[in-house]
């Protein structure tokens, strides 16, 4: 990959080919220091197009299609191997590119070879089903790859939403066209060279970043894309959703939230506070599953806020690559400009700001994308704070009365993706999991993911799930097949079953 003081632009690739010339380039900038990491090819509606091909004559490829389950395992732990050795490059990569603090880089690593692990354990145990017969045959259930897999991810979490992409849909016998963000292409591109190294046939997977507005349409229309796979915001979900079902091919989204997090008065206070701190704060907020509503129960609101208080003043806001580090900067400038211009439009509309609402005052970071670990109070679930998706350090802090009115609010909202309940009543806490509108639900905890488990949301959150056995089901598609056992014909609607 090549750093700040490599004049080279990065490459992509595109049937095992490095795409070098290229007439336009994403300037990548470093949003802990504004200053240029370094420049990435950009390819055009012509790249996508041969992206597409590539991956469609390499995933038609008996040797790819038909590779048996347990050498495709091979290949995707020899990928998880590969990933592992070089660590530091794909963690470097994200750093530099969307500001996440060194040690969080560097776990999703660790975590996205886990994925490539597990998917491989899966797809040499996942067999094919026979089903019971209602006649002189024997009927079963195989699962074949879609095809063509168009992998479209945002900027948050580069490396573990594009292995959670990735690592199924090779399992699944896929060829695959991955589209990065704009704002983080090379950990993309780095597991299209692992992918290779590990023996991925050429095409099979191809990595083009480019700007989605240019060449997101190009992509998810093409006619040879059989299926695609989207993590991101939800307007740019529903755009594509709309032109995958024109087209009528499944599409998976992975979309925004703005999770409610509650605490009830019986529950252990000193976890649930630790809990709502690391719940917002980790990753300055720029993750999907933030707890960014939290409801606490009026009677323990006031104890409450201020034990999270006390916490988020203790957090150390620095460079990513700072020892001891917890939040890094915003990804990118504009998006700490959103987060600042939502704050403040709060305060004007006579929000309280409990801590933070401003950038840091230490002079290191004062080049780079940072804000502060922010709480607002003195605000309802209808406030526009409140119901927006900020994906930022920014806490909406909201008291309840009782169960009835919890629920009101919680699910008083267009997402659905993440929650968290803390309470010692395991009875209300099994009423409230059931009731609310989320994907997921953590109880006595919070941000708790596994490989093994499916991950997805309800409503304006997303369609479809990834992770888990049903995350390799996603990239199949089901073929059901009927053997006859008869000597002479005996099928038909004349035949009563
Ligand atoms: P975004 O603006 O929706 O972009 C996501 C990806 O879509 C980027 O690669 C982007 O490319 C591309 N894109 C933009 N316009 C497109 C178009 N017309 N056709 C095809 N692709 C297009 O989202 P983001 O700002 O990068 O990410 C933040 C959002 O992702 C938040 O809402 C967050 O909640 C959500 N998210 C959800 C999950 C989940 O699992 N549910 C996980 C993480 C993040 P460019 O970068 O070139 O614009």
């Amino acid at each position: 990959m090549s750093t700040a003081t490599d004049v080279r632009p990065v490459p992509f690739l595109i049937g095992g080919e490095w795409i070098k010339d290229t007439s336009s380039h994403i300037t990548h900038v470093n949003p802990a220091t504004g200053e240029v990491n370094y420049q990435v090819c950009a390819g055009t509606e012509s790249d996508i197009d041969a992206a597409v091909k590539s991956a469609h004559e390499a995933a038609r490829k008996p040797a790819w299609r038909n590779m048996l389950p347990h050498v495709r395992a091979q290949i995707l732990n020899k990928i998880a191997d590969l990933m592992l050795e070089r660590s530091d490059l794909l963690a470097r990569s994200q750093m530099l590119e969307n500001g996440k603090v060194w040690k969080e880089c560097k776990n999703q690593v660790i975590n996205g070879a886990a994925t490539f692990r597990y998917c491989a354990a899966a797809i040499e145990t996942l067999g094919s089903e026979i089903t019971p017969p209602r006649g002189n045959y024997l009927a079963m259930t195989v699962y074949e790859p879609w095809g063509v897999v168009a992998a479209i991810t945002p900027w948050n979490s580069p490396i573990t939403l594009t292995c959670n992409k990735i690592a199924a849909a090779l399992a699944a016998g896929n060829g695959i066209v991955l589209k990065p963000a704009s704002y983080t292409p090379t950990s993309g591109i780095e597991l299209g060279r692992i992918a290779l190294d590990a023996g991925v046939p050429p095409g099979v997977f191809n990595v083009v970043p480019g700007a989605g507005s240019k060449i997101g349409d190009a992509l998810v229309s093409h006619p040879l894309v059989r299926m695609v796979s989207f993590t991101g915001g939800t307007e740019v979900g529903r755009r594509i959703s709309e032109m995958a079902g024109r087209k009528i091919i499944p599409a998976v989204l992975e979309l925004g939230g703005k999770s409610p997090h509650i605490i009830f008065a019986d529950a252990d206070l000193n976890a649930a506070a630790d809990a709502a701190t690391v719940a917002i704060f980790e990753g300055t907020g720029q993750s999907c599953t933030a707890g960014s509503r939290l409801f606490v129960e009026r009677k323990v609101y006031d104890q409450v806020i201020s034990m999270i208080m006390e916490r988020a003043r203790a957090l150390r806001v620095d460079l990513p690559d700072a020892p001891g580090a917890q939040l890094g900067p915003s990804a990118s400038f504009s998006q700490r400009d959103f987060i600042e211009k939502m704050v403040d439009g709060a305060r004007k509309e006579g929000a309280e700001i409990l801590i933070g609402g401003l950038r840091p005052t230490d002079p290191r970071l004062a080049k780079g994308a940072f804000y502060m670990p922010t709480i607002v109070a003195g605000i309802t679930n209808k406030s526009n704070i409140a119901q927006q998706e900020i994906f930022g350090p920014v806490l909406c802090a909201m008291p309840f009365d009782n169960e009835d009115d919890l629920m009101q609010q919680a699910n008083d909202i267009s997402y659905g993706l993440a929650s968290g309940i803390w309470t010692a009543d395991y009875k209300r806490a099994w009423r409230v999991a059931r009731a609310l509108d989320a994907g997921m639900v953590w109880i006595n905890t919070y941000k708790q993911f596994s490989t093994a488990s499916p991950f997805g949301g309800f409503k304006d959150s997303g369609l479809g799930r990834e992770k888990g056995l049903q995350g390799i089901r996603t990239y199949q598609q089901v073929k059901t097949m009927f053997w006859s056992m008869s000597d002479t014909f005996d099928g038909g609607f004349s035949i009563a079953k």
